[in-house]
Formats: structure tokens, sequence, C-alpha cells
């Protein structure tokens, strides 16, 4: 975007949400550097010199979408068909694995490991990973693996010369061909690593450069910028990573395209060469520090008030803490960390938030039961939060909400997960009908997000799925998953991936449009309030504005 561009004020006219919950509409929005103005009717908001502008006046009576340019400002008019709206929020997601995912092969499309196989062999045929030390692929299913084993001879059969890496699609596990074994002196049965087995292999695998780095993860906040996400919460940074966002929120190349971003610093792996045995008072020094670093640094978009921390594992890898033993196993999970009470405080005491991966039943009984046992020591202006929430005991629905602490749900994954892909082979079959209890949640805090690139970051989809509870585009036969009690409705979800994420993530303005506020909004070629719930998913999103400024613009032709 320009220079030129930067300058103008911005008229918007057509159907205009400006705030799900309660549903508000309005017919123009002016915006003036980067907040918005004024929210109301066109003949109030237009000046006097514009009403009596003749090219203007004509304008106004032409249907369909235009745009125009007069005196320093850019009147946009939506078509009947398209609306405008806050921006999305994402409360969970990983935009610089999803970046690197998108510059390597991915197999996530396939339905069978036999079709992933091939296009694997294709690549590699095909040359595509001859300038690299090793072949990189991301998102094999444990689906496909119901019946067939996972089998390292096949893995060596495709690629016998070179390492193999190939990651699971919820990345947790890497499997591995038999290369691998002898570059890292490890061996796991099939050349399955899962959870902290990775890390005998991630000290291996060839560094991206830092260029290389903050390449990907431009590409992936432009990923998001592109499906109408203005801001969203990073789940897990680390060392690195800290280091990538603070040098690219700094750069005055990017600024004004970037979404907004708060980090959330992942406790378990504070320390790159260390995850061991480190004292926690040097964690919670580690932590005051780089948040400390973001606070001095002033940025306008880059916050760190958040902390992140895994309980336990996922169920593909049977990992996942639960109340039952997995099916033909003798345990129930992974409980990965001790402490859960004293930390959660630590954190409060010094204003940052707990932000809790537990997949398990269990796993988030003990999190709800430790949030109740500090409850008079939680601090009031912090929202603590349990992030892609899947199976919840009555007992800690009970607590979720007696504690008002905050829920995130993935919920593409409430029709297709990488948990769901193994239902019902390692868990009792009431297990699949009582998982992801959004509705139940209703009077807590939630958020929605993606979890991006566990699934897709499209908001549309999940807001489909939240809604339907059913594949995309699906209208009949219902295949419903779950209880369809849970099922919400558009304004909620819409609502919840705006306004109910902001509060997540403790950015509460960014979520609706309201005059003096930021002018963070998208514009998208439907009114999802007023088409069939199996049609959202054909949503595009035409443009985001952040701060006014157009971030992303699909192409001019597909608008009109
Ligand atoms: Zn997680
Ligand atoms: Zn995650």
């Amino acid at each position: 975007m320009d220079n030129h561009n930067q300058q103008l004020d911005i008229i918007v006219i057509g159907t205009i949400y400006v705030s799900f919950e309660p549903l508000v509409q309005v017919e123009c929005m002016s915006i003036k550097a980067g907040k918005v103005s004024r929210l109301g009717q066109t003949a109030q908001i237009l000046s006097q010199g514009q009403m009596q502008n003749e090219l203007l006046q004509e304008h106004l009576n032409k249907p369909g979408y235009w745009e125009l340019e007069i005196d320093q400002t850019k009147i946009i008019k939506l078509n009947e068909l398209q609306m405008a709206m806050p921006g999305m929020i994402d409360s969970h997601v990983h935009p610089q694995s999803g970046g690197i995912q998108l510059s390597r092969l991915t197999i996530q499309k396939y339905c069978s490991w036999e079709d992933a196989k091939n296009a694997i062999r294709n690549s590699i045929v095909k040359g595509e990973h001859d300038k690299n030390e090793w072949v990189f692929a991301y998102g094999y299913s444990q689906g496909w693996f119901k019946e067939l084993k996972q089998n390292i001879q096949e893995l060596d059969d495709v690629c016998p010369e070179k390492p193999l890496i190939i990651m699971r699609d919820d990345c947790h596990a890497y499997w591995c061909n038999s290369k691998i074994f002898e570059v890292t002196q490890t061996r796991q049965e099939d050349g399955i690593y899962i959870e902290e087995q990775m890390n005998a292999v991630r000290k291996y695998i060839p560094k991206l450069s830092e260029i290389e780095q903050q390449d990907c993860l431009l590409k992936g906040l432009q990923h998001l910028v592109k499906y109408g996400v203005v801001a969203f919460q990073d789940a897990a940074v680390k060392e690195r990573l800290f280091q990538n966002y603070k040098k690219l929120y700094q750069n005055q190349n990017y600024g004004n395209q970037l979404p907004y971003c708060c980090m959330s610093l992942c406790w378990n792996d504070l320390f790159l060469e260390q995850t061991q045995n480190v004292d926690e008072e040097v964690r919670f020094e580690t932590v005051e520090n780089q948040i400390k670093e973001i606070r001095d640094l002033n940025l306008e978009k880059l916050y760190c008030h958040s902390v992140k921390i895994f309980v336990d594992g996922v169920l593909e890898s049977k990992t996942a803490l639960m109340n039952v033993k997995y099916c033909q196993c003798s345990h129930n999970g992974q409980l990965m960390i001790q402490n859960i009470p004293q930390i959660i405080e630590g954190l409060n005491d010094r204003g940052i938030q707990a932000h809790i991966h537990s997949i398990g039943d269990r796993a988030t009984d003990i999190v709800v039961e430790a949030f109740e046992r500090i409850q008079h020591k939680l601090n009031k202006n912090v929202i603590n939060y349990l992030a892609h929430l899947e199976f919840v005991s009555p007992k800690a629905i009970e607590l979720l909400k007696k504690l008002n602490l905050g829920a995130n749900f993935s919920a593409l994954w409430f029709y297709e997960s990488p948990s769901l892909s193994l239902m019902p082979t390692c868990l009792p079959q009431h297990y699949m009908e009582g998982m992801y209890p959004i509705r139940d949640l209703e009077q807590c805090i939630i958020g929605l997000g993606s979890d991006w690139p566990v699934s897709s970051a499209n908001p549309f989809d999940a807001i489909e799925v939240a809604v339907t509870r059913q594949p995309l585009g699906h209208t009949q036969n219902p295949i419903p998953i779950g209880d369809l009690k849970q099922r919400i409705t558009i304004q909620q979800a819409l609502h919840y991936y705006t306004e109910g994420s902001a509060k997540l993530i403790q950015k509460p303005g960014l979520g609706l449009l309201t005059e003096g506020g930021h002018a963070n909004f998208i514009i998208i070629n439907q009114n999802v309030l007023k088409i069939k719930p199996s049609e959202i998913h054909q949503t595009k999103v035409l443009s985001t504005f952040i701060d006014g400024v157009e971030a992303y613009q699909s192409q001019k032709l597909e608008q009109i």
C-alpha cells in the first residue's frame, strides 16, 4: 500500500455490522487516521461538500460495488450481497509454523496413506527437495493407520538417500525413515517419535536461517490477514520466535500491514538448551524480563502478557490425560507438568495470563481444580483461559463457569480433527458424544481459534462447523458428530471469533467497531447472517483493513 492511500479518509456504505452481541448494524462508517470516526446513516455522515458533489450524487444511486475518491476521501460502496464486519481474531494459532508448512510438501489433503506416499515419491522424483539436506512433509493423519500399521520400510523405499521426516497433522509426532536413526543415533519403533522424543530429532533438523524463519513468519501472518484475521494470540512463543516477532514488528516496511499480535510465552520450553530441572523462580524471572522487553519497545501492535502451559499431550499419541484408560492400553495418558496451582498463582501475581493446553478430561479437571484451589488469589484483571477444549467433564464445566474462566475452541474440529480421526478406536463411545461442549459453556468468555497449521486458518470454515456440526457444505443426510444440542448460532460464532477472542487475548477493543476505536474490519462477499449455514464456508474475504490500512485485497474482479 503506498503512502498516498494511507492518508485518505475512508467512508464505507452498505451492510455494516459493528457488533454481534448485541447485533448492531449501520449503513455507513467513516474512518479518519486509522480510527472509526462515525457510525450511522449515510446522509448524516457525508459532509456538506460531499453531498453537493455531483459525481458522488450520481454514484449514490448506482447499484453494485463501486469506489470513488473525492477530496482526500475514498468512498467504498458495497453491493447488495456484501457486508463489512469487525476483523477476525484468532485466539490460538501458530503463524510461523504455518508459514513453514506453506513452503513445504503438505500431505494433509489426502484421504489415505497410499495417496500421500505417492505424492511424497513424486515430489522427490521431480527434484523438489534436491537443494535441501532433509526431505520434509507435513500432515499425516493417525486416522490413516486405523487398520494399517505405520511401517518404516515404506519410508525407506520412498526415500532411501536422505533423512525423511513427516510431521503428523497435530504437530505432536514425527515419522522418520532410518536415515534419521543414523543422524540422531536414536531409534524409535516404526520410526515414530512423539512429544518429548521429538526433541532428539529436532536438535538435528537443519536450521532455517534467521532470514528464512522471518520470511516464514511474515508469510504466515499474510496468510492470516488474507482470511480476515486482524489480531491473534501466538500460542507457543519460544526464544527464537520471540526474536523474530520483535524484528518483524519493528520493521517499518511491514508495520502497517501486520495484524495485532499477542505472544503467549511457552512455559514448558522457555530455555532451548535445558528444559528439565530449571528452577521455577528462574522461569518467572525470564518471563518477566521478556514481557518487560516488549513493553519497553512500546510497539503499536506487538504485545506480550501471556504464558502458555502444556499440561498434557494429545489423543493421537495417547498422551492426552484421560479419566479412563485408552482402549487396549494399560495407561490413561501423561501429565506433562507439576505444581500447576503455584505456576498459575505466580503468573497472576505478576499480572500475567495463564493460557493452558489441556486436551484430556483428567488434565482439564486438574487445571480447573487448580484454579478453584487458588480462586481467591487470582488476579481480577487477568483473563485465564483453556485452549482448544475437547473433553470436558460435567464437573469441569461447572467449575469453568463458576470461576469465570475463558474457553477457546478450535471449532473446525467439531467435525474434523486429528483426535476425531481416531475416535472411537481409542476411547469408549460415550466420549465421542460429549466432545466440544461449547454451548454448555455459553456463560464463560468464549473465543474461537484455528490452531493453524493443525487445521485451516480460515475462520469461515470453523464458523460453519460450529453452527452445523457437519462436514463443510453438508445439508442432507446429516452425519452429526457429538451432541447436536451443542450447535451455536451464526451470530454467536461471529461474536466468538471477534469480540470473544479479543477478550481472551486481553485486547477487548479490537473485536468490535466503535466510534473512536480501531478501524479493523473486513469486507466479505456475502452476508453470512442471511445465508444457509452450509454456505458459510464459501465466504470470501475481499478486503482486510487494519487501522484503516487495506492490508489485504482480493482480485478486484471478484468484488463485482
Ligand atoms: Zn495445544
Ligand atoms: Zn496449538
